[in-house]
């Protein structure tokens, strides 16, 4: 498939282009553009000429385009899953089932909650009245990782438009087909030319012209931590708002009087969900002393007979990890956690599945016998890879817990109610799940503390991301 760029209500294409590989074949499959500043000068003049009338469209107007864009991902939900798996080697169930219904559902929740965004006023008694107006930035730069590419895509440039900003959004290279798709849509939608533009090509490139362009008023940014930091260091000191989702090393709690069965499924499913490369999967599994051993054998035995195949196989429950570069960096970190003293229970290996030899295929990797302080504990691998830990008491449980730079999520299993209330609220990270992984209510703010970010996203936390108050006061 050929990928262009939607600038300003058309498809452009850039000299050069770049190569888009299938992760499940190892072949190249399509072009995308390679653009950079140049590109990103005539988005932001697009989106800028745009910007005065699309910030006083009426509320319900810019959510009906929203809810007709929304349409459109469904009427196309088949072909956008099947291209999310080849584009990014996820398994087809999973895109079907998870990142294409969420990425409609992005769209049509902020298309409604919009419209029940209301700000605040404050009378001073007899003497004045404040009240608040919420205004639109202007031009925002949405740049989003290849992990969960439409999902993560639709979570920001759907709180954006909604709120009134014009848009500049840019995929992942390794990921750009789905919001190709999505930008095939924008017209018919109803958004006027200029409102929502989806530039195309390399972080460095393309990203960076985007983040130190002059006229961007805010960037919300989900991808890795270095990535995060060096954007920041171009944003923050000419004062722009950003919002940045970055890496994590999530850590899953199991209490000995966890539901062991339910403890375990889900673990299987946090440590290798999307080949492990969601955000917000478990990385460390830290296991109360008295059911280690059990925990750890049922956990191996479950995790040794997943099988790899072909993504495009709705049987298909473990598919490729993303890139070839990426799947060497997975390897490279299990050779590390041998080298530091751990002992691979199982995995440990690329896989060859039949059919897709040629793909990135990585087995689910358990390992054991790390201390917290190593590297294999503190850096984020983002593959089918977990270490497990034993630990004693509740307060050795948090301090393993807390004992990495990053905080982005926590899960926590015990059926003791108290226990759970004091470790959720010790547990530094943005979010704990207790007794579950990956419910998400999206009215509830989402985002890291420490290396794992800035700010949140989520509900109307995204809509305030998006908008700048102004407090008018009247005197009576
Ligand atoms: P990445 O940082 O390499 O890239 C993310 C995006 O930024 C891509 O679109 C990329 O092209 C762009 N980019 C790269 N360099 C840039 C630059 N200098 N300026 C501007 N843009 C640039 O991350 P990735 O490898 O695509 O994604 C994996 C990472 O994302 C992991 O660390 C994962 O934990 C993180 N992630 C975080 C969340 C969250 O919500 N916190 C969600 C998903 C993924």
């Amino acid at each position: 498939m050929q990928v262009l760029n939607f600038v300003d209500g058309a498809f452009q294409n850039t000299p050069q282009v770049l190569e888009n590989v299938t992760p499940s074949t190892g072949e190249v499959f399509g072009t995308i553009p390679r653009s950079g500043a140049a590109e990103v000068d005539k988005a932001m003049a697009a989106a800028k000429r745009a910007f005065p009338a699309w910030s006083k469209t009426p509320v319900a107007e810019r959510a009906a385009c929203l809810e007709r864009l929304a349409d459109a991902v469904r009427d196309h939900a088949d072909v956008l899953a099947k291209e999310e798996a080849r584009d990014n080697g996820k398994p087809l169930s999973l895109a079907a089932h998870v990142d294409i219904p969420r990425a409609e559902k992005n769209l049509r929740f902020y298309a409604s909650g919009v419209q029940h965004y209301a700000s605040e006023s404050h009378a001073m008694e007899g003497e004045a009245i404040n009240y608040t107006l919420r205004k639109p930035l202007g031009v925002v730069a949405c740049i989003s990782p290849w992990n969960l590419p439409l999902y993560l895509f639709t979570w920001k440039v759907a709180p954006a438009l909604a709120a009134g900003n014009c848009v500049v959004a840019k995929p992942s290279e390794l990921t750009p087909v789905t919001a190709y798709l999505l930008s095939t849509w924008v017209k018919e939608a109803g958004f006027p030319d200029g409102v929502f533009n989806v530039l195309h090509g390399l972080g460095p490139e393309v990203g960076e012209a985007m983040v130190t362009h002059p006229d961007i008023a805010a960037v919300s940014f989900t991808g890795g931590t270095t990535t995060g930091a060096r954007i920041a260091g171009h944003v923050a000191p000419k004062f722009k708002k950003m919002s940045l989702e970055l890496g994590g090393k999530n850590p899953a709690i199991i209490f000995e009087d966890a539901d062991f069965e339910d403890a375990l499924r889900t673990t299987l499913r946090s440590s290798f969900a999307n080949q492990g490369q969601i955000c917000l999967c478990g990385s460390r599994i830290l296991i109360q002393r008295p059911i280690y051993d059990k925990f750890k054998e049922a956990l191996v035995a479950k995790a040794s007979k997943m099988v790899a195949g072909d993504p495009l196989d709705p049987s298909t429950k473990l598919g490729a990890v993303v890139s070839e570069a990426h799947m060497e960096k997975i390897l490279s970190y299990i050779g590390l956690a041998k080298e530091e003293g751990g002992q691979v229970l199982c995995g440990g290996h690329r896989l060859h599945p039949e059919g897709v030899e040629g793909g990135f295929y990585v087995a689910p990797t358990v390992i054991e016998g790390l201390g917290p302080a190593c590297r294999t504990n503190q850096e984020e691998i983002f593959g089918p890879v977990v270490t497990l830990q034993p630990f004693d008491t509740e307060e050795e449980a948090l301090a393993l817990a807390n004992d990495t730079a990053y905080g982005l999520a926590a899960t926590l299993w015990t059926t003791d109610l108290k226990r759970a209330h004091r470790v959720a609220a010790g547990i530094e990270s943005g979010i704990v799940w207790v007794n579950t992984w990956l419910l998400r209510d999206l009215r509830t703010p989402f985002g890291g503390v420490k290396a794992s970010g800035l700010g949140r996203e989520g509900g109307f936390d995204a809509l305030e991301f998006f908008t700048e108050p102004q407090n008018i006061c009247i005197k009576l």
